[in-house]
């Protein structure tokens, strides 16, 4: 059964860790995800974005597919199936579609716009009982072909999408989507401290989470951030090792052509990552 993240959130706070958001972008990735978060009895948010909704050839089918493998794989801990950054539309698809919890991303949206449409999901999702991640500042890197600037979240504007009633907040603090540039300056915690500040005990959502240094990540969640945006890292890591088995002639020894002999490596590869992330963020055992 598929859970909002409310009660996942509240407990990363009270315990001082975060719970991983890891991105899906198909059957093998999904399998590799679960797996790994029953293994290490880590509460999981599965990530969706628009356009790997689209890939997968609807939210409907995700849904299905993510129900269905929870029950025939026996996964026993907190699993949400959320919508990452989705548009107005997207969002309400989502809820049709069974999904547990949705961002609604209205950063491009001038502020007021922004509440406006941000307060009408917040009924809707009360209503349903899922959970609702808004966004305050754009988040920098490309994002489904929408590149933000990476600007800072303004703290009072954060303090009026949380006087809604989401119940987590993403607001950029230098953060950004992909791989991070040579100078990068790092993530901005006088920032992150006014936000919090505003905010109360809101729980703090930091994206971008491929490539952050250990030190950052823990400091980070020591300041109120409860969920870790992971996507980027997944995609490196299952096609690097796809393409030292291809690389290696595999694929040409045998029937390693079987694409479920070729697709091993990489979903063993996201295995791994998640692994890593899990332990980075503490969130093994928090299940
Ligand atoms: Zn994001």
């Amino acid at each position: 059964m598929l859970v909002s993240v409310k009660e996942m959130m509240q407990k990363a706070r009270e315990g001082k860790y975060a719970v991983p958001q890891i991105n899906i972008n198909n059957l093998e990735w999904t399998k590799s995800v679960l797996a790994t978060a029953q293994e290490l009895q880590s509460p999981v948010i599965l990530g969706v974005s628009e356009g790997a909704g689209k890939y997968m050839t609807g939210f409907k089918t995700v849904a299905a597919m993510v129900k269905a493998m929870i029950e025939e794989m026996n996964i026993t801990v907190p699993v949400a199936l959320h919508l990452d950054h989705g548009t107005y539309e997207g969002c309400k698809k989502c809820i049709e579609a069974g999904f547990s919890s949705i961002m609604f991303d209205g950063s491009k949206y001038p502020i007021e716009e922004n509440v406006e449409k941000t307060r009408e999901l917040v009924n809707i999702c009360a209503e349903k009982g899922l959970s609702l991640e808004a966004e305050v500042g754009s988040i920098g890197g490309e994002e489904d072909g929408v590149v933000g600037m990476g600007e800072f979240a303004d703290p009072e504007e954060c303090k009026k999408i949380a006087d809604l009633g989401v119940d987590i907040l993403a607001a950029g603090i230098g953060n950004i989507h992909g791989k991070y540039p040579e100078n990068w300056p790092g993530l901005n915690f006088d920032v992150l401290a006014n936000v919090k500040a505003k905010v109360g005990d809101m729980p703090l959502v930091l994206h971008g989470g491929t490539g952050i240094p250990a030190d950052m990540i823990q400091k980070a969640i020591s300041l109120g951030v409860c969920k870790i945006n992971v996507n980027t890292e997944c995609q490196l890591s299952f096609a690097a090792a796809t393409r030292k088995y291809i690389e290696e002639g595999k694929d040409l020894q045998g029937k390693g052509y079987d694409p479920r002999k070729l697709l091993a490596p990489g979903a063993e590869a996201i295995k791994e990552t998640v692994k890593e992330k899990m332990e980075l963020f503490g969130s093994v055992g928090k299940a």
